[in-house]
């Protein structure tokens, strides 16, 4: 018998809760029991249509609305937010399974992004240019683009709904959007937040499902731009059908993110943050450093690695004291078991197995432990696959050289730190490596608001990054006038037939 009575998710349309008359429906599991929660449906064809009118209906007025309007909407949002923490926690551990603390920092991560949308009006700011010919001045705006839509990875509930809403709506667009259909529960909150905060009744709509709602989206005509996060073949697949119908898309994908060990580092900051960046989230985490460097005699560090790693509690998420909660779902678990399996079998050691865990009174959760693999070749599966899991997969060089090259070769570029004590050998990195978001002595470099996440290379498709002055630009585009006021009547009645040189 279930412990509590499974309830269904409900469609924001209009402004209004609206239960869907859907006949497919996902599961929700609580990843520490396994027990079903929640009913998610796959909106029907007819309800996703409905957020759209209602969309473009509000679109009429909310693109007019005031730019003070729309920034004391965004500090009402800061308010709130902040006010239901301790919920928007509570909902990410219940459906995603993180720890309650980690939840915390995934809602206040995505709060500095409607902080930093609190500055809409300077961000919308155009140029001007006075007398570009006798009486003539040109200026620019920056006006919305219509109905924007995100669609959202599982890892961050809260963080990566608030990387897309608040700037698109700030900047004047409606808004529709698709959670993660395996925990949707924070968003949902944020848009009640939202509502309450001001935003008007069908400005921001939310849809549900998984395939069939993203691929309505993408054929939507009247949907003019899509935010993705997510897995790598999802996004290829969203930035291909996308932009071939016209839309603006941005597309921020898998990773694998590479910790670069010199010797000379304080070792006991670099063994702390390595040891949260790999297994923290259970390494559910576009930015984990999945991949340590070891560069010469760094190497001597491993044991003191494997000792920390095996001291770190698994439990559930909302159980105090907890380091690392459960993984997604048994289907992520089990091929992060897999990869890890395969990985042997090419040669790899492991010098701790976390396939074993198992949690007491949580017996069917998706337990993985910390698992460190050395001896690692770039051939290797567990070096050319994004686990997602808590697997820190650990690779030996001789030189800097050496490590730059080897992170170089790698697909993906969104993240990657260094941990030195030299100041030379930090500017090197930076200025030779090519992944996207660069850590010094900082092991998840995600960047502050008022610069934009700027992942590289196979990590994203698209060319705006998400939020600050790239997020702007992705939601807005430009109008530039050209205008004449001249003094006095003309007094010759002839027409120029040439172009116009404005001279
Ligand atoms: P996912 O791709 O499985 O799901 C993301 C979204 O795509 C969901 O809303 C889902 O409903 C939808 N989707 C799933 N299958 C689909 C299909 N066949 N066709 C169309 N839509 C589909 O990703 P996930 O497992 O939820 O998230 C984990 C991934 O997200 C990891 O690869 C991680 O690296 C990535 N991620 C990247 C960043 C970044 O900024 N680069 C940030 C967070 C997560």
């Amino acid at each position: 018998m279930p412990l509590r009575q499974v309830t269904t998710v409900k469609n924001l349309i209009g402004g209004k809760l609206v239960e869907s008359k859907a006949t497919n429906w996902f599961d929700l599991h609580n990843p520490a029991s396994n027990e079903v929660i929640f009913k998610v449906p796959c909106s029907t064809t007819a309800e996703m249509k409905e957020a759209v009118d209602s969309c473009a209906e509000s679109f009429k007025t909310w693109q007019h609305s005031t730019i003070m309007t729309r920034q004391s909407i965004m500090f009402n949002l800061v308010r709130l937010i902040r006010a239901n923490m301790g919920e928007l926690a509570k909902s990410i551990t219940t459906e995603q399974g993180k720890t309650l603390a980690d939840a915390e920092g995934d809602v206040l991560r995505g709060l500095q992004v409607v902080e930093h949308a609190c500055n809409i009006p300077s961000l919308l700011m155009g140029e001007t240019a006075q007398t570009i010919a006798q009486d003539m001045d040109a200026y620019s705006f920056r006006t919305p683009i219509g109905i924007c839509s995100g669609i959202c990875p599982f890892n961050f509930p809260a963080m990566i709904p608030l990387w897309m809403f608040p700037l698109a709506i700030a900047c004047g667009n409606t808004f529709i959007m698709k959670p993660s259909e395996r925990d949707p529960g924070a968003a949902m909150l944020l848009a009640k937040l939202a509502h309450e905060a001001g935003v008007p009744a069908g400005v921001l709509n939310v849809i549900h499902g998984g395939a069939d709602a993203v691929n309505f989206i993408l054929d939507e005509p009247r949907i003019k731009a899509v935010s993705f996060v997510g897995s790598d073949h999802v996004g290829h697949h969203i930035w291909e059908r996308g932009t071939k119908n016209g839309k603006r898309v941005q597309s921020n994908m898998g990773a694998k993110n590479h910790g670069v060990i010199m010797a000379d580092a304080n070792r006991t900051a670099t063994l702390n943050a390595l040891v949260g960046a790999a297994f923290g989230a259970a390494g559910q985490r576009c930015m984990a450093l999945s991949v340590v460097v070891f560069v010469g005699e760094s190497r001597q560090w491993l044991p003191d690695l494997v000792t920390m790693a095996k001291s770190l509690k698994v439990n559930a998420g909302h159980i105090p004291g907890t380091d690392v909660g459960p993984m997604i779902s048994p289907k992520a678990r089990d091929r992060a078991f897999a990869i890890v399996e395969k990985s042997v079998q090419q040669g790899a050691k492991l010098l701790l197995d976390g396939r074993g865990v198992t949690v007491p009174g949580y017996e069917k959760g998706n337990w993985m432990g910390p698992t460190v693999i050395t001896g690692v070749n770039t051939d290797m599966e567990c070096y050319k696959e994004e686990i997602f899991g808590p697997v820190l997969v650990c690779v030996e060089v001789e030189t800097l050289d050496e490590a730059i090259a080897l992170v170089n070769k790698n697909q993906w570029g969104n993240g990657t730190a260094i941990f030195t004590a030299s100041g030379a050998v930090a500017r090197k990195y930076t200025a030779q490596i090519e992944a996207g978001n660069v850590g010094i002595n900082v092991p998840i470099p995600v960047p502050l608001p008022f610069f934009s996440f700027t992942g590289n290379k196979r990590s994203i498709l698209g060319d705006l990054n998400f939020y600050g002055k790239a997020g702007v630009q992705f939601y807005t585009q430009l109008k530039t006038v050209t205008s004449l006021w001249r003094e006095g009547d003309a007094t010759v009645l002839k027409a120029a037939t040439v172009m116009p040189t404005m001279r």
